[in-house]
């Protein structure tokens, strides 16, 4: 017994010579400098490297952290600095010179407020563990601690587990990059239970808006997820992180135990934005399954360093959105009418993106890494078509199975067969679970409309439903089209001319400043009213200044200039289609 309580004291009392513990803190927050130590045992090494990420999951972009770093040094455990040099631009290596433990000490420079990015000021400390600490190379997997030095009084959002006040402990370098943080003097907060998980709510900024009525809607989208995979979540408790401020725009980034998410000030005053509020929100959950549990394989242990490619975005993106906003609908907050708007509202934004006939939604994925300097005319949006392609799978698998199975079945397939077994989804397994659980052939599908750019088949697969796709015409706009976009300036420079529009066959060109159509003045003010007065098939000519030069090209305009697309439910559904309709857009029991 005696034994025991000595053997206990002093491994209580033995300094965890596993754990890197990190410390964060400021000085002047007006100077958006954080600091940062490190501090880790050298285990015997002559050299330890530490690194920052280079990309952070949830955005494929190489963004370059290490770019804010400032002031980095090391010392030994009595004080002494030693020697380091920087390996490549993220990479920082240092000589141990034996000693027991390496100090690392850095400053990092945060001054953006979105979901993904660190902002220190003097209202607030939010900060992304993937922007800002650095992991040590070949020891990623082990625990971590973490201090935050706060201002007394200032309060601590974050999913990571506390150890005391100001201290918190994440099992591996990945789950504190995956923990965003949020330190100020006053937060707002709330938070409900559901099938024994406690979901937080935590509100930084002005909130003009009843917290409660946030945390009921909340717990209906929460309840209609969890139910769709099986009844309970895999976490014991999720944070809802939040920031409205002036400078902010909606952003949300999805994490394993939370979700960050900025908006505008205004955000909760209308119920257009409101709704755009739990759509976000709805969206980043469902991420917490898809993407943070259900992943591509490159995204298992990712190599922060570089690039991770993956074909399925569309999938962990687009599909992504389909649930929030199914989940929305599942949940009664927003009614069939709402829903079923935004997928016209999908459906015409899909339509009118001319880079879908030329880039496919696997490639969007894979080259998300990249910014073309013609990106208007050449990417599509895997979220925007990834989410139609999830509604046009979801009503095929009904279509093809009686309603027997549904895009659900799929999503619980890849959570039990991936996820569950700790397995990322292979480049192949969407196509193979769709396969498995429609026990059909996918194969033509999936060629056709997701590795190809066949346009989509609509009427086909929404009939199932009782709906059909109609093109309609906004009498509001003008029905003749030329094909650009104008800065909206008084000097009307063009900034984009879509591929085989008129204004691209008759010779303008990006850059060019319009000044006049057929002699009278037009920007982009008056650009609509100016098309409202010709025929959909008129000649015109434009008049521009191309490298300071005067020129006029001769225009015809075309008729598309109005078209939108308009779902239409069938007044008298058939038995299946009602059936479908019915079981799509109902709540979970
Ligand atoms: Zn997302």
């Amino acid at each position: 017994m005696f034994f025991w309580f000595f053997a206990s004291y002093v491994l209580a009392f033995q300094p965890d010579n596993k754990m890197i513990d990190y410390t964060i803190s400021w000085q002047q927050a007006n100077s958006h400098l954080f600091e940062i130590t490190i501090e880790t045992p050298s285990l015997g090494q002559e050299t330890i490297d530490f690194a920052l990420p280079n990309w952070r999951p949830g955005r494929y972009l190489i963004q370059n952290y290490a770019r804010n770093v400032q002031e980095f040094s090391v010392s030994n455990d009595k004080g002494q600095l030693l020697d380091w040099e920087k390996i490549d631009k993220s990479t920082w290596r240092i000589q141990t010179g034996k000693a027991s433990i390496v100090k690392i000490y850095y400053k990092y420079y945060a001054n953006i407020l979105d979901a993904g990015s660190s902002l220190l000021d003097d209202k607030e400390a939010y900060f992304n563990g993937t922007n800002l600490f650095m992991y040590q190379v070949n020891r990623r997997l082990e625990k971590c601690r973490l201090k935050i030095l706060t201002p007394e009084n200032w309060l601590i959002a974050t999913a990571l587990k506390k150890e005391s006040q100001n201290v918190f402990l994440a099992n591996s370098y990945d789950e504190l990059a995956d923990s965003p943080v949020i330190a100020s003097p006053s937060l707002k907060t709330q938070e409900f239970t559901y099938a024994n998980t406690t979901y937080h709510i935590v509100f930084q900024g002005k909130l003009d808006y009843d917290i409660n009525t946030i945390a009921d809607n909340l717990r209906k989208i929460v309840e209609q997820q969890v139910k769709l995979f099986g009844g309970t979540a895999p976490f014991e408790h999720y944070w809802f992180l939040y920031h409205i401020g002036n400078n902010t725009t909606w952003h949300g980034v999805e994490h394993s135990y939370s979700t960050s998410i900025t908006m505008p000030a205004n955000a909760f005053a209308l119920e257009r934005s409101r709704q755009n509020f739990y759509s976000i929100s709805s969206h980043e959950l469902f991420h917490a399954w898809n993407v943070k549990r259900i992943m591509p394989s490159v995204f298992l242990n990712p190599d922060y360093s570089r690039e991770a490619y993956t074909r399925l975005l569309w999938f962990f993106e687009g599909v992504t959105s389909y649930y929030g906003e199914l989940s929305l609908r599942r949940a009664e907050i927003i009614d069939e009418k709402v829903y079923l708007a935004g997928i016209e509202k999908n459906i015409s934004d899909l339509q009118n993106a001319p880079g879908r006939l030329i880039t496919s939604v696997e490639d969007a994925s894979f080259n998300d890494w990249l910014q073309p300097d013609d990106r208007e005319n050449t990417r599509i949006s895997f979220y925007n078509k990834g989410e139609v392609l999830g509604l046009l799978l979801d009503l095929e698998i009904r279509r093809r199975t009686d309603n027997a199975k549904s895009l659900d079945d799929v999503i619980r397939y890849l959570y039990q067969n991936y996820a569950m077994e700790n397995q990322g989804v292979p480049e192949n397994g969407i196509l193979l679970a769709v396969e498995t659980v429609s026990g059909t052939d996918f194969k033509k599908f999936f060629s056709q409309f997701i590795s190809g750019c066949d346009e989509l088949l609509y009427d086909q697969v929404l009939a199932i439903a009782g709906l059909s796709l109609q093109v309609e015409t906004d009498k509001s706009r003008p029905e003749a089209y030329l094909g650009i976009k104008l800065s909206p300036d008084e000097r009307a420079i063009i900034l984009n001319v879509t591929p085989n529009s008129p204004a691209m066959i008759g010779g303008l060109s990006k850059g060019d400043v319009l000044l006049a159509i057929n002699d009278n003045q037009v920007n982009l003010a008056n650009l609509s009213e100016t098309l409202m007065g010709y025929a959909p098939n008129a000649k015109v000519t434009l008049t521009v200044f191309r490298a300071r030069q005067l020129r006029n090209f001769e225009v015809t305009l075309t008729n598309l200039g109005n078209t939108y697309y308009q779902l239409k439910s069938l007044a008298n559904k058939s038995e299946v289609q009602q059936r479908v309709f019915t079981s799509w857009l109902s709540s979970l029991k």
